[in-house]
């Protein structure tokens, strides 16, 4: 292996001096990168897509590769980096999602153009400007460097967007493809404060369908009143079995197994900023559920599970009807160490006991994340954070949400961690996707001082 100063005395300058020298071909690179239509829900774009991405896979330097899953092809690139160096994953998504309605976006989202500092369009941030910035950095190492300081694979899904139903089974059957050390991913947002952030974990989910049904078709509420059962009440007796009016959770064992938070993510949590009044202020509130009184605002989201209403459907508010059928949907988010299968069934005994004739009907399942914050990578990607910036970025145990990161903790069994590269305002889903240039250029140079870093 070679040391850090070794590798980094091969380039003209910085990393950081490099990538805004030739800020003009990244930006214009991007640009007709953005242009392909890759929309994974719709299939607008398909198979053009997957072919843009392989290109852009080969002019990194990476030997380029297709995995068929049976639905939106994964578009993998491989180079060796020098014997004994680490092997780093890099994942992100080449699908993007649909573009909702053309009238609320103030340029065409697949004509990207620049403007007030940002690019606009549908996959900026989400995610193609973030791996985009991966692969320059490869490209860039190979331009000065003609080799990379770690053996990289990158990884490029063609389905994140419609929840990556084909990864988990072809990582599996590829696996020794993917023997790696460390798997770093880029997606999601720097944190809301615009500080860059590193990220260690996020919930799973669960999601369920409860149905209950009642007479053939919806009846007169007084031809048929007290004759026909009323599936409306079923249902919602039901759903208020699952929790008591103070928020407590009445599945038995629904907390079995649950990996509380270490002392060093608690102290994470404490160090990072909020700003709790403005974010209550955002949503119209001004105090958070009572039901977890005690908890901060980051122990509620990466601590703890939930189990909520998403919502409910049966007949007519305006119609005095009998409903014929009453339908709910749930999820629940799950922390490390929950497994969905064994919070089905644990839900699905509680059911039978309390409901046992509405239907339940699992929906999906996807487990938790977690690597611990204090594992030997993350002061490797801070520093290559730092070292572009001039500033130490936050430190996030687990995120609220939910992304299929468990493939890697739990399928390739190796530590994962998060490293977003787009603005926290970038609309991602939203009509008027953007990314900052600034962000953009900042993160090509993290990316390239990260391989330093990790090679070294
Ligand atoms: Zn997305």
């Amino acid at each position: 292996m070679t040391d850090a100063a070794t590798l980094r005395a091969q380039f003209p300058g910085t990393p950081h001096a490099l990538v805004h020298e030739r800020q003009d071909e990244l930006l214009a690179g991007l640009m007709e990168y953005l242009s392909q239509p890759s929309v994974s829900a719709t299939g607008e774009g398909f198979p053009d897509a997957t072919d843009r991405a392989l290109e852009e896979v080969k002019r990194a330097g990476l030997t380029p590769s297709v995995l068929d899953g049976g639905g939106r092809p994964l578009v993998v690139g491989h180079r060796a980096g020098p014997e004994g160096a680490p092997h780093v994953l890099i994942y992100g998504h080449y699908d993007v999602q649909p573009t909702g309605p053309r009238e609320l976006w103030d340029s065409d989202p697949f004509v990207p153009v620049l403007r007030d500092g940002r690019i606009w369009g549908r996959g900026t941030g989400d995610n193609k400007g973030q791996h985009y910035a991966h692969l320059q950095a490869l490209r860039l190492f190979d331009t000065y460097a003609g080799g990379l300081p770690c053996t990289v694979t990158v990884l490029l899904d063609g389905e994140e967007e419609i929840g990556s139903p084909t990864l988990a089974d072809t990582l599996s059957a590829h696996r020794e493809r993917f023997d790696c050390d460390l798997v770093v991913w880029s997606d999601r947002s720097v944190h809301e404060s615009g500080e860059w952030c590193v990220s260690h974990g996020v919930r799973g989910m669960l999601r369920l369908r409860l149905r209950a049904t009642g007479p053939s078709r919806p009846l007169h509420s007084g031809n048929f009143g007290n004759v026909a059962p009323n599936p409306a009440w079923r249902l919602v007796q039901a759903l208020a079995s699952l929790k008591d009016p103070s928020g407590r959770v009445l599945v038995e064992g629904f907390d079995d197994g649950r990996e509380p938070l270490s002392d060093a993510d608690r102290a994470a949590f404490a160090a990072l900023p909020l700003d709790l009044p403005e974010v209550l202020g955002d949503i119209g509130l001004t105090e958070m559920d009572p039901a977890f009184d005690g908890l901060s605002f980051y122990e509620r989201l990466a601590d703890r599970p939930t189990l909520t209403i998403n919502g409910i459907t049966s007949g007519d508010t305006c119609r005095t009807i009998i409903p014929d059928t009453a339908e709910a949907g749930i999820d629940i988010r799950l922390t490390a160490g929950h497994d969905p299968q064994a919070v089905f069934e644990r839900v699905a005994a509680h059911l039978r006991t309390h409901a046992p004739d509405v239907t339940l009907t699992k929906l999906g399942g996807v487990p938790a994340s977690r690597t611990p914050i204090d594992n030997p990578h993350t002061p490797k990607v801070a520093r290559a954070i730092s070292r572009v910036t001039g500033r130490d970025p936050l430190l996030i145990p687990a995120y609220g949400g939910t992304l299929p990161d468990w493939i890697f903790t739990g399928i390739l069994g190796v530590p994962s961690i998060g490293l977003p590269l787009a603005n926290h305002d970038q609309a991602n889903h939203a009509p008027n996707e953007n990314l900052r240039v600034d962000y953009f250029l900042d993160a090509t140079a993290i990316c390239m001082e990260l391989l330093l870093e990790l090679g070294s």
